[in-house]
């Protein structure tokens, strides 16, 4: 049988799924120049081969299938496996379709088709519901899957192959092109930590693979390919502590020449681990910040971080040259003007090489959406990308939620802190000086908002 794993790809505006929002996937159309260098330099982090689809071919070439790989036009072959977002489904139902009409069978995988199926069954011939490893299992054995298939979670992690890249290569993605080549690895699934409005762990439960699995599969990635970087996609890196310190220690045992970024809470990261982990080969740790108040992140389930911890990790980090990524959210129920504009004044307070910030999206599927539901206006699925409102705020108009994004933008990287930052020259000025010259561009910042709203986004 021949199997086609499609992963569809735009070049229009910057779009992730795979493992992005739990796989609903993300949309960023840039909206201002600072938004388009800022969508540069996220392309080039997160456009990596849909691990997804790495499992699948994996699974398929184990059973002796022929398996190609498309992101655009639609090869020849038996059945195709399509990854579904939210963010773009109209394009990857209209690509079922016209599939279809030539013959192959289609079936949907991954959170969007599992949680959203009315959006794909019209579109398929069958969705795997879950999970997609099992049911390919089942389909690589010679089952015929039809209707909406239950696909079970992998209980044991260690039971899967590795994700087979080599058929993800030379795609005409940028990502094989790089001097070094990225992979992503998922060392656990799902998340310990229950945020409400989190599309992360709706799809299966916490598990973690064995350190020796994973450091097998690094070892085989190192063998295969020069020095690679790994981008950790589990969402909390280091919940464990003690795993994360074997990991390393199998990492530097085996002497694996690679480095690795990841995502974690910043109450999982001490001096002592951050060491550890820069010597293993980590260059850079995304978090969430999401905002400034505490009591708003305990209304939606997210245990605050205090903020002595927090600016003395991303402190730690900058001293051990780890690059840092805030994440942050704006439209939490609690929301108004100042307490958004205090955010990104504590954005810029604690100095991190990047910051993302996203409007509030209640996603199907959360504990958040069925709170959200009377509020919700949006009827376009795909604007449900994490950049555009979607529902009637109680203190902040949707045009207000956009100009404060677009704001938290401009400020965050239109100053000479965060050039400092971004190339690690913190040791040749005083911070006294440097303070003074990003009050001067925030002082500009706001004139401009002031001439377009009428309104600094200031707190
Ligand atoms: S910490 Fe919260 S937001 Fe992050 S992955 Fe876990 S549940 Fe989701």
């Amino acid at each position: 049988m021949r199997v086609i794993l499609a992963d569809l790809k735009t070049s229009e505006c910057l779009i992730v799924k795979d493992t992005v929002a739990g796989g609903y996937g993300s949309r960023f159309v840039p909206f201002s120049k600072v938004t388009s260098i800022y969508c540069y330099f996220k392309q080039r982090r997160l456009d990596l081969p849909s691990i997804q689809m790495g499992y699948l071919a994996a699974i398929l070439l184990g059973h002796g299938h022929d398996v190609a790989v498309t992101h655009d036009a639609i090869p020849a072959g038996d059945v195709a496996l399509v990854l579904s977002s939210l963010v773009d489904y109209r394009r990857e139902t209209e690509w079922a379709d016209e599939a279809r009409q030539r013959g192959i069978r289609v079936g949907f995988v991954g959170l969007a088709c599992s949680k959203m199926p009315e959006l794909f069954r019209d579109h398929a011939d069958f969705l795997i519901m879950g999970e997609p490893e099992a049911a390919a299992s089942r389909l690589a054995c010679g089952e015929r899957l039809t209707g909406q298939t239950t696909s079970p979670p992998v209980a044991d992690l260690d039971s899967l192959p590795f994700p087979r890249w080599e058929l993800l290569r030379g795609t005409g993605r940028t990502w094989g092109q790089t001097q070094r080549r990225r992979f992503p690895v998922l060392a656990s699934r799902g998340c310990t930590e229950f945020c409400t409005y989190c599309p992360h762990r709706i799809l299966a439960g916490y598990r973690s693979r064995s350190v020796r699995n994973v450091a097998d599969e690094l070892e085989q990635l190192c063998d295969r390919y020069p020095r690679p970087h790994i981008v950790f996609r589990d969402p909390l890196f280091t919940h464990d502590r003690d795993r994360c310190l074997s990991l390393c220690d199998e990492i530097l045992s085996r002497g694996l020449g690679l480095s690795f970024d990841c995502e974690t809470r910043l109450d999982g990261l001490d001096d002592d681990l951050l060491v550890v982990l820069r010597r293993a080969g980590m260059r850079a740790v995304s978090f969430g910040v999401e905002t400034v108040a505490p009591e708003t992140l305990r209304r939606v389930g997210r245990r605050p971080i205090p903020e002595p911890h927090q600016r003395a990790v991303i402190d730690a980090c900058h001293r051990l040259d780890i690059m840092t990524v805030g994440y942050y959210v704006f439209g939490f129920l609690q929301d108004d003007w100042s307490t958004i504009s205090a955010t990104i004044e504590y954005s810029i307070a604690l100095g991190t090489t990047f910051a993302q910030f996203k409007v509030l999206t209640p996603y199907p599927g959360t504990p958040m959406w069925k709170q959200f539901a009377p509020l919700v206006f949006e009827r376009d699925w795909q604007q449900f990308n994490g950049y555009t409102p979607t529902f009637r705020h109680p203190n902040v108009t949707p045009e207000d939620l956009r100009f404060l994004l677009g704001a938290a933008y401009a400020r965050f990287y239109a100053r000479p802190g965060w050039l400092v930052n971004y190339w690690n020259l913190r040791e040749f000025l005083s911070n006294a000086l440097l303070h003074r010259m990003d009050r001067k561009v925030l002082q500009w910042h706001a004139e401009k908002e002031i001439s377009v709203v009428s309104r600094a986004a200031e707190c």
